[in-house]
């Protein structure tokens, strides 16, 4: 354990990526520094099984520009858990031009994948984080995203459930090019309206823009990684790297699919159905 807080310290003061590739090798899974930062990591697994005893621990997967962030951010709110996204830890290194950051930009604005390794840093120290702050539970969105970082979460800790957003492609590629994030104040947008008629047995589908409210109009930036070559490249690697995932937790009867029906009005009361979340939802209405 103090071995692990010591690789820890090592990450956070720069020498991550050797220090960690040097010790993860010699671990075990249950002795990376993702099994120290878990707040339920494996000496309190067997006491902690159910739902009921303690918060939700559950995974997002799905394609770039799905939605996940969307809808783990909404019910992150709605259930008082962590909203945790790799992709924002990574952006928010690259943002920090800290040691990683050149290496990060190169990999991500490629579309590729960052190292396990990194990957796994960065998600210790932000649960560590959390955990001092007096965080419970998880909504994780971006990982695991491939078949290793699941069987290392499956080491460190129980995952409750799997939610598998789905939408086709060609609506993926003109969402993720209509995305915008406000550079003050953080929140995304999206300019793309989405109207695409039913054909060859798929239903219709309709997504209206979700536009910023006037102080942001002009503060709007894109992610460097949405560019139309990337977006089509990380799709790839999606179908590559990250839908053996979903075979993974299916195999575990965790997975539970979600073929979106359209926006926000029409998607997110039939996910808090199938979640049977409607009730919780009124509630918080309710006290609002
Ligand atoms: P997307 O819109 O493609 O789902 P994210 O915001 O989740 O994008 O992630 C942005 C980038 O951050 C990814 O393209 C990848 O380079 C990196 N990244 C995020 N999560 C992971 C992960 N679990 N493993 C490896 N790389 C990751």
């Amino acid at each position: 354990m103090a071995a692990v807080q010591r690789l820890l310290r090592t990450a956070a003061s720069g020498g991550a990526a050797s220090v960690a590739r040097r010790r993860m090798t010699a671990l075990a899974p249950e002795q990376t520094p993702l099994a120290a930062a878990f707040p339920f990591a494996v000496a309190e697994r067997s006491r902690r099984r159910t739902a009921g005893e303690r918060n939700v621990q559950w995974v997002f997967l799905g394609c770039p520009g799905v939605g996940k962030g969307t809808y783990a951010s909404r019910l992150s709110r709605l259930l008082g858990v962590p909203h945790i996204a790799t992709g924002d830890l990574v952006r928010d290194e690259l943002a920090s031009s800290g040691p990683l950051a050149v290496q990060l930009a190169e990999i991500v604005n490629q579309g590729k994948l960052v190292s396990d390794e990194i990957i796994i840093n960065l998600l210790s120290k932000r649960l560590k984080k959390g955990e001092e702050q007096g965080e419970s539970g998880f909504i994780l969105d971006g990982f695991p995203r491939t078949v290793k970082q699941a069987e290392i979460l499956d080491g460190v800790t129980d995952i409750d459930m799997v939610v598998n957003l789905k939408l086709r492609e060609d609506v993926l590629v003109e969402k993720c090019l209509g995305r915008r994030i406000c550079s003050q104040c953080g929140k995304n947008f999206n300019l793309a309206c989405i109207d695409v008629k039913g054909e060859n047995g798929l239903p219709p589908i309709y997504m209206a823009p979700l536009l910023p409210p006037n102080n942001c109009m002009s503060k709007l930036i894109t992610r460097a990684d949405d560019t139309e070559e990337v977006v089509r490249n990380r799709l790839q690697i999606y179908n590559d790297m990250s839908q053996p995932v979903e075979g993974f937790y299916q195999k575990q009867g965790k997975l539970l699919e979600f073929d979106l029906p359209g926006g926000i009005p029409e998607s997110w009361p039939k996910l808090l159905r199938i979640l049977n979340l409607e009730d919780q939802e009124e509630m918080k209405l309710a006290t609002a």
